[in-house]
């Protein structure tokens, strides 16, 4: 088996986890970037609408105390608010740093960072390349490593003496040394060979887990791996019952149902109807937000030319609100022919601007559908996107409960609470990526001593298993009702019933899925990957399922049909999923989210945070005030 030793192992390459190498190496110590799927290809590279960060470049009132009260809005208080608070005041740092890396970003006028309107946002924020952001953002990224590379083979002979990219090769289990991280075990996807990294930290960054739903955004490799990595090497998941449903995926045809229609059609202009050819956003908005968003279209398409004396359209609230009013409309007998609403941008702008303003839109519903965005509406309907749950981690460092574990991007948890804005996942892979990276070079710093690797045969036999097994079940089977369980009993709407009886599926199938038999070897064997992503879809799925069974309200990602409304009993509360090393069962408990420092409740006016917190915690407003 191939050994390799590194100060730093990050798992994954998407923004996460090439801004965190990049720290790592930039403070000296050896690198590793593994991923599964081939360098490059990570979410991040689909992301199409831009990155938030409040540089005030088309609006100067912009700045991150309004970036802080927008996010927390959006999450629905339930944000880690020191995270809310480092994102929102070091997003713009990172975006001039990839810009100075070589990004070329769309401009305004004036030749600045041009930014554009995003729900939930107040002012236009998002950094862009025209509806390709994630790619600009992921070439810059590896074009830093590749320049960091030249240095190291100037000084050292060797481009890979610091830095060394691992693609196709997934990691299965993490290694440890009594409590700390010791190492991590995977194999290559095209031989099958085993490989080990002895390592004193890991930092996980692989993302979401949409892959446990049939309807997703999300492609192949999120199967909630570094998810249920961290859970089985002992460390927190919280928030998981918080999933985003993005309002407007493509609902035809089947093939390539799931696929996502970039907010930022609606952001240019682009509008909702129902069959009855109703702008419907307008009957859907709720108390907290009434007084911010206009209340007739006429208001609404002023906005977009005059945002100082007017108040946005409806279609830009919360992605929440948005997906639940279109399955609510869906419901009510109102949808499309192919089960979703309208979206309309081809009676709202001239077509060379649709072309110039979102061409991969464009090209999109013209390959897949047969469908031209200039001339007609698209047909659109919620798609599981994003995942707010992930690592319970120190805001600061990154670092997860295990010493040598850190976590940053998608799979950690925390900054976007119960809901995540739009736009504000690149910048968090850039800021916490970063943070991430430094936290594990200064961990190595501080070792007494380097941690041993123990547990290789035990992660081996585990992941030879399905091949040992002359018969036994298909793993595809047992996926596809996992997706069909979790899309249709713990999906946008949930109930008591339902979810519990999707819990007792799941049990189900972890029981079969520990008798899923692979034939084929080991050489590039889709059916025996599948089968090991298995364990970690199932335990995700339990995560989710069994804190959305306990959260009895509706907030954010998370809307229970017998529990409508936000509940003031639950406003502080964060469930915390853990498990033992070989992922038996899932424990859920509640904790107290701790209270919000002084200055920053006092960025919010009075009236509003009484529509969210605790009568406790507004005597901490009144008393910072006093
Ligand atoms: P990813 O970019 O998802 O990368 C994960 C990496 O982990 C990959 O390299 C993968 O191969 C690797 N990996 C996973 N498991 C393993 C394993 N077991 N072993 C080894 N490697 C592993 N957000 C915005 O802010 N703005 C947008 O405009 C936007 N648009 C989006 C459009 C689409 C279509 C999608 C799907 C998402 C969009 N998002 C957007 C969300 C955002 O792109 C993602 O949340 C973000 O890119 C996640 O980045 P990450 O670095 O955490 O992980």
């Amino acid at each position: 088996m191939e050994r390799h030793e590194y100060d730093v192992v990050v798992i994954g390459a998407g923004g996460a986890g090439l801004r965190a190498a990049i720290e790592a190496r930039q403070q000296g110590k050896r690198t590793a970037i593994v991923c599964k799927s081939l360098f490059g290809k990570a979410h991040t590279v689909m992301a199409e609408g831009g990155a938030a960060a409040a540089m005030g470049n088309v609006n100067p009132d912009d700045n991150w105390m309004v970036h802080f009260r927008d996010t927390m809005r959006g999450g629905k208080f339930l944000n880690n608010w020191r995270m809310a608070e480092l994102h929102a005041k070091e997003a713009p740092d990172r975006v001039w740093e990839l810009e100075a890396w070589g990004a070329l970003f769309d401009r305004t006028r004036d030749g600045k960072i041009s930014q554009r309107n995003f729900g939930g946002h107040e002012y236009p924020r998002l950094a862009h390349v025209g509806d390709r952001t994630g790619l600009e953002l992921i070439r810059t990224l590896q074009q830093r490593v590749v320049a960091l590379q030249q240095e190291d083979y100037e000084l050292h002979g060797d481009y890979e003496a610091y830095i060394k990219v691992f693609a196709e090769c997934t990691v299965t289990r993490l290694l440890k040394d009594g409590d700390a991280i010791s190492g991590a075990f995977g194999y290559w996807r095209e031989t099958g060979k085993f490989i080990l990294f002895d390592t004193p930290t890991v930092v996980l960054a692989t993302g979401g887990i949409g892959k446990s739903y049939v309807v997703t955004s999300n492609s192949w490799e999120y199967t909630g791996d570094g998810h249920a990595l961290a859970l089985l090497a002992g460390a927190n998941l919280i928030n998981m019952e918080f999933i985003q449903f993005h309002p407007t995926g493509m609902v035809w045809p089947p093939s390539v149902r799931g696929i996502l229609v970039t907010e930022s059609v609606r952001g240019d202009g682009g509008v909702l109807r129902n069959s009855l050819g109703e702008r419907f956003m307008f009957n859907y908005v709720p108390d907290v937000f009434k007084d911010k968003y206009a209340t007739t279209e006429e208001e609404g398409d002023r906005w977009y030319t005059d945002q100082a004396n007017n108040r946005r359209p409806p279609e830009l609230l919360p992605r929440d609100e948005v997906a639940r009013a279109i399955n609510a409309e869906v419901k009510a007998g109102r949808g499309s022919p192919q089960g979703g609403v309208f979206l309309d941008v081809s009676s709202r702008l001239p077509a060379t601007e649709i072309i110039k303003r979102l061409p991969s839109m464009h090209h999109q519903f013209k390959e897949l559908a047969d469908v031209d965005i200039t001339k007609e509406p698209m047909q659109v309907g919620p798609t599981c996107h994003y995942i707010m749950g992930g690592v319970e981690v120190d805001a600061d460092t990154g670092a997860a409960s295990v010493p040598g574990l850190f976590a940053a991007g998608e799979v950690s948890g925390g900054m976007h609470g119960s809901n995540r804005l739009g736009g504000n996942s690149l910048s968090d892979l850039l800021v916490f990526g970063r943070r991430a990276g430094a936290g594990a070079a200064a961990y190595v710093d501080g070792l007494a001593r380097r941690p041993v690797v123990s547990g290789v045969e035990e992660a081996m036999a585990e992941a030879l298993a399905p091949l040992e097994r002359a018969s036994g079940e298909n793993p595809y089977e047992v996926h596809h009702e996992l997706q069909r369980t979790m899309n249709e009993l713990v999906g946008i709407i949930r109930k008591s019933g339902e979810i519990s009886e999707a819990l007792d599926v799941v049990e189900k199938l972890k029981e079969r899925a520990k008798n899923t038999a692979s034939t084929g070897g080991k050489i590039y064997n889709p059916g025996w990957h599948l089968a090991i992503d298995l364990r970690n879809m199932l335990l995700v799925s339990e995560c989710v399922a069994k804190a959305a069974l306990l959260r009895e309200e509706s907030r954010g990602g998370h809307t229970r049909d017998d529990y409508p409304v936000m509940s003031a009993d639950w406003r502080r509360k964060l469930l915390v999923c853990s498990a033992p090393a070989d992922g038996s069962e899932v424990t859920v408990v509640e904790q107290e989210q701790p209270g919000m420092r002084a200055d920053l409740l006092t960025l919010f006016d009075r009236g509003e945070l009484a529509k969210y917190l605790t009568g406790e915690e507004l005597a901490e407003y009144d008393a910072a005030l006093a």
